[in-house]
C-alpha cells in the first residue's frame, strides 16, 4: 500500500512544492487506501493491459494501477501536477503524462502512440465538472476495452438506472447503447481531501463489441432519444411530433401500439431496445 493516502503525507508534500487545491480543476483526492486499490482490481488491467488514465492528481491511483499494468499514461491538465508526480511515481517506470485537457486531446492518438494495437482500458477517478463530457469522449474513442471511473453518485446511478425510473434518462441510454455498465464501489464525500459536497461511486462500463441494440440510423437513433426526454413530462407522441413533424401523433401513436405499447405512454418508459425499434419505425416514415 502506498503512503499517497496518508494525510500527513499528502499535506507535507503538497506544502513542499506549494500547491494548492483547485476547486474549478475539481481537485478532490483520495486519501482511503482501499478505494484505489479497488478500483485498480475491478478495472480489467492484468500486466498485458495498457491503461489511460484521466487526471491522476498526486499518483494515488496511478500507483495501484501501474503496479498491475503493463504501461500507464495519464491525461492531466494541470500544469503543476507533473513535478509532483515525478516523485511520487519515482518507482514506476511505466508511467508518463500528458498535458493537456481530456476534453481536447486526441484520445485515440494517444492510445496508437503509445500503445499500438494491445489490450487498452481507460480508469479515472473524474473531476466532478466534466463527468459526462469525460465519458462520452472516452466512448467515443473507440479504442478502450472497458471504462472504469469514479463519478458523483447521482451520475452512477443514473448510467445504471432502468426505464420507468426518475434516474433514467437520454444519457443512460446513450452509455446502455455502447457499453455494459455497474457500480462496483460506493464512496462517501469522506474518502477525500478536500471532502467534496457529495457522495462518489465507481462505475465500471464493459464496452460492447457491437451496440447493445441494432438501428437502422444511428444518428436518427440518438434524435429519436433526445426527442423522447426533451419533455419528460409530455406524452411521447408529442416529443416525436415536435422534434419530427412528418410523423404525426395518429402516426406515432400507431407505432407505439404496434410495439404493443400504450400511444399516451411517456419517453421514459420505453427500453434502449424499444428506443430503437422506434427509431427504426419512424427512420421508413422519413425515408418512404
Ligand atoms: N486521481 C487523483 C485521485 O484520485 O486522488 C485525482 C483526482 S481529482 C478528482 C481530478 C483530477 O483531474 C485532478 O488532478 C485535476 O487536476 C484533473 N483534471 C481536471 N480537469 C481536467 C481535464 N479537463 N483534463 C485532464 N485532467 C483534468
Amino acid at each position: 500500500m502506498s503512503k499517497l493516502c496518508e494525510i500527513g503525507y499528502i499535506k507535507e508534500l503538497l506544502r513542499r512544492h506549494g500547491f494548492g487545491f483547485s476547486k474549478a480543476l475539481g481537485q478532490n483526492f483520495l486519501c482511503a487506501p482501499h478505494v484505489p486499490v479497488t478500483i485498480a482490481e475491478n478495472a480489467n488491467i492484468d500486466s498485458e493491459t495498457s491503461v489511460i488514465e484521466v487526471g491522476p492528481g498526486i499518483g494515488t491511483l496511478s500507483y495501484e494501477l501501474c503496479s498491475r499494468a503493463k504501461q500507464v499514461v495519464a491525461i492531466e491538465l494541470d500544469k503543476r501536477l507533473p513535478d509532483i508526480l515525478k516523485e511520487t511515481m519515482a518507482e514506476y517506470d511505466n508511467f508518463s503524462i500528458v498535458q493537456g485537457d481530456v476534453l481536447k486531446v486526441d484520445i485515440n492518438e494517444i492510445v496508437r502512440e503509445n500503445f499500438g494495437d494491445g489490450k487498452v482500458v481507460a480508469c479515472a477517478n473524474l473531476p466532478y465538472y466534466i463527468t459526462t463530457p469525460a465519458i462520452s469522449a472516452l466512448i467515443e474513442a473507440g479504442c478502450f476495452k472497458s471504462i472504469t471511473v469514479m463519478v458523483q453518485r447521482e451520475v452512477a446511478k443514473r448510467i445504471c438506472s432502468k426505464e420507468n425510473t426518475a434516474d433514467y434518462g437520454a444519457f443512460t441510454v446513450y452509455v446502455n447503447y455502447y457499453t455494459k455498465p455497474k457500480i462496483v464501489l460506493d464512496v462517501p464525500a469522506g474518502c477525500f481531501i478536500p471532502a467534496p459536497k457529495v457522495d462518489s461511486a465507481v462505475v465500471r462500463m464493459d464496452i460492447l463489441d457491437e451496440p447493445s441494440v441494432k438501428v437502422r440510423d444511428e444518428k436518427l437513433f440518438f434524435q429519436v432519444v433526445k426527442a423522447a426526454f426533451a419533455q419528460r413530462r409530455k406524452q411521447l407522441v408529442n416529443c416525436i411530433n415536435m422534434a419530427f413533424p412528418a410523423v404525426s401523433k395518429d402516426m406515432c401513436g400507431k407505432m407505439l401500439t404496434e410495439m404493443g405499447l400504450s400511444a399516451t405512454i411517456r419517453g421514459e418508459a420505453l427500453s434502449v431496445e424499444q428506443l430503437g425499434q422506434l427509431s427504426d419505425k419512424i427512420y421508413e416514415v422519413i425515408n418512404g
